[in-house]
């Protein structure tokens, strides 16, 4: 395949500062997506673009980082970058990415704006100064009229998910907005799809654009039998690989991740669970990478967790699955990882694991290889409970086949000695043999994914959370659905904090759906929220650094000496001075669930 022989490209290749570097390595991104490392130079050099890519491609970055570039560093500080987004969800992650690569600037600020959010927090925030807008169209609009946005300094304007814009009908607002910045300004337009009224607006008001489409070359291999998981977020997909771990037959495993924080993360979970398991980064020196790779080649290891990078041209016969953990950038991506396995003529299963805001690259793979990818449910616990009985009954053939004299000797006398029962004798090795860990999974079925039910991105979401209205006295409590634990954030009514910004953040951070954010309370200097049991450190840690309402949320899990287990009791919870607040309920929940407030 061409790729294999393909020299990778380089975010330093790309001529961007140190700072920007540096935010790169933070975010353990290896190497630029094929849109990056298309698209910077041309933004570098100050040219228009016409992107035609989809979420999940790292378009964010391929117009964050060019433009983070041409900054000025200006006092008073006026807003340099605006981006229009059709969703105040998109709007959240846009700001965010370029909170996120432009962390080592000096006084540097990105400021999400959107409908259904009070004014006076982003009138406030605008004040302050922010050197990025990323807005909705109808609340941009909004500002532009009341004069708290002054467009006067914007040099770089981004139309980003433009088909979605229309499709909303927001595109005459994106018109007018345009028409409003200065006639200088360098343009990037994003769409995944080029319907005629798009291109009439880039022909229009862009000068003369590169126009960069994510193409297609190659197809799979028909003896690779391709499936995929719908998997809703990183716990879904950690217990949708463990279990395929358990139940599919596998001779080796390469499982595909997007960053190389990743890669070890995974494959420490991985070998604390007892698989032989190693990661597969550019980070790993070249020859520790070789030695990886024979030890896969000769069995000593059976399950690598890899990046695009390092995965590339490997050529291993006993690669039988290939588990795409995150989704690939692009189709063709998707067609280099999944030749990592029936090779030599060999067939091989190659799984996905798909978000469900990740079903159009799902759907352009499949166009790409022009093979359907079939669905497949997580293996049931029922299923695994059978491999584990099958697996075990193995073993047992195995171990009488292997010499035991010295043990039938002891089990002869302890027999004779104790009169036992040769059943209750053996069944009480096996124990010996396994520990005292449940031998089999409860039977209750994971929740079915289902792709389609996902609700829709819009504009404006109304809160799907009901104010009670009453002040809540007691609110650091464990939350009464035992499937959730209570976490603190340091945000509150004081800094205009609404249910709607904390559901917001958590759901487009976390990969939370928002139906599983449970009881939220908002109080004078913070707040609390409830969410389900058992958060990856990996999410956790993410989280800590998300902000809401332009302060870090630094979320804390509350835990009180009441409880017991896990729950125990951590200093600092009692005695705190709780003003009034107030309790807000997901529509999800049963009435009267949860806490009420005193
Ligand atoms: P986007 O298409 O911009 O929504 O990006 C999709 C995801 O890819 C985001 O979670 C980014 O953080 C991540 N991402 C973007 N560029 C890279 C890269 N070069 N390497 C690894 N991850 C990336």
């Amino acid at each position: 395949m061409s790729a294999d022989t393909n020299a990778t490209p380089l975010f330093s290749d790309l001529q961007l500062s140190s700072p920007l570097l540096k935010a790169l390595e933070d975010a353990g991104y290896e190497s630029p997506t094929p849109i990056q490392s298309r698209m910077i130079p041309h933004m570098l050099a100050g040219r228009d673009v016409v992107g035609q890519a989809q979420t999940g491609t790292g378009k964010t970055a391929a117009f964050a980082l060019p433009l983070l570039m041409h900054l000025k560093a200006e006092k008073p500080v006026h807003p340099q970058i605006l981006v229009l987004a059709p969703t105040r969800e998109l709007a959240l992650q846009v700001s965010d990415s370029f909170q996120q690569y432009g962390r080592h600037l000096d006084n540097f600020r990105s400021l999400a704006i959107f409908g259904g959010q009070d004014y006076g927090v982003q009138l406030s925030a605008l004040k302050r100064g922010v050197q990025v807008i990323v807005g909705t169209p109808g609340r941009v609009m909004d500002h532009i009229r009341r004069g708290s946005l002054n467009l006067q300094h914007i040099h770089s304007l981004v139309l980003d998910e433009a088909d979605e814009m229309l499709k909303m009908g927001f595109i005459d607002d994106v018109e007018w907005i345009l028409e409003q910045t200065p006639a200088t300004r360098q343009i990037a337009l994003f769409s995944a799809t080029m319907p005629q009224s798009i291109r009439r607006i880039a022909q229009k008001h862009l000068s003369s654009p590169v126009e960069i489409t994510i193409e297609t070359k190659t197809v799979t291999a028909p003896t690779i039998n391709q499936r995929y998981i719908p998997a809703n977020g990183y716990a879904k997909k950690l217990e949708a690989l463990q279990r395929l771990l358990e139940v599919e037959p596998f001779d080796a495993m390469l499982i595909f991740v997007r960053t190389k924080l990743q890669t070890m993360e995974l494959a420490e979970a991985l070998a604390d669970k007892g698989y032989a398991c190693a990661p597969l980064s550019g980070d790993i020196q070249q020859a520790n990478r070789l030695r990886t790779i024979d030890q896969l080649k000769s069995g000593r290891i059976d399950i690598l967790v890899a990046t695009d990078v390092a995965a590339r041209g490997l050529d291993v016969e006993r690669i039988s699955h290939v588990v795409n953990f995150d989704i690939p950038f692009d189709a063709e991506a998707y067609i280099h990882r999944v030749g990592r396995t029936g090779r030599a003529g060999r067939s091989g299963e190659a799984i996905l694991f798909v978000h469900p805001r990740e079903q159009r690259m799902l759907g352009a793979i499949e166009k790409l290889t022009r093979q359907k990818i079939a669905p497949m449910d997580m293996p049931s616990a029922r299923a695994i409970n059978e491999q584990r009985i099958n697996k075990f009954k193995e073993r047992i053939s195995g171990a009488l086949e292997a010499d035991s004299t010295v043990f039938q000797t002891i089990i002869r006398d302890y027999q004779q000695e104790h009169g036992t029962d040769p059943l209750l004798l053996a069944s009480a090795l096996a124990r010996l043999v396994h520990g005292e860990r449940p031998f089999l999974m409860a039977e209750t079925e994971p929740r079915k994914e289902k792709m389609a039910t996902t609700a829709p991105r819009r504009a404006e979401r109304p809160s799907s959370r009901k104010e009670t209205g009453r002040p809540a006295r007691t609110p650091l409590t464990l939350p009464t659905d035992e499937a959730k634990e209570r976490y603190r954030l340091e945000v509150g009514l004081r800094h205009g904090v609404k249910p709607g910004n904390i559901v917001g953040a958590i759901a487009n951070e976390a990969d939370i759906e928002s139906r599983h954010i449970g009881q939220i309370s908002i109080f004078d200097d913070y707040s609390t929220v409830d969410l389900p049991y058992g958060m990856p450190a990996e999410i956790f840690r993410l989280l800590q650094k998300v902000r809401i309402n332009e302060r870090p949320m630094h979320l804390s899990r509350i835990e009180s000496s009441g409880q017991t287990g896990k729950r125990g009791a951590r200093q600092g919870l009692t005695g705190r001075k709780n003003t009034g607040g107030k309790t807000f309920h997901s529509r999800a929940k049963n009435p009267g669930q949860g806490q009420q407030p005193a």
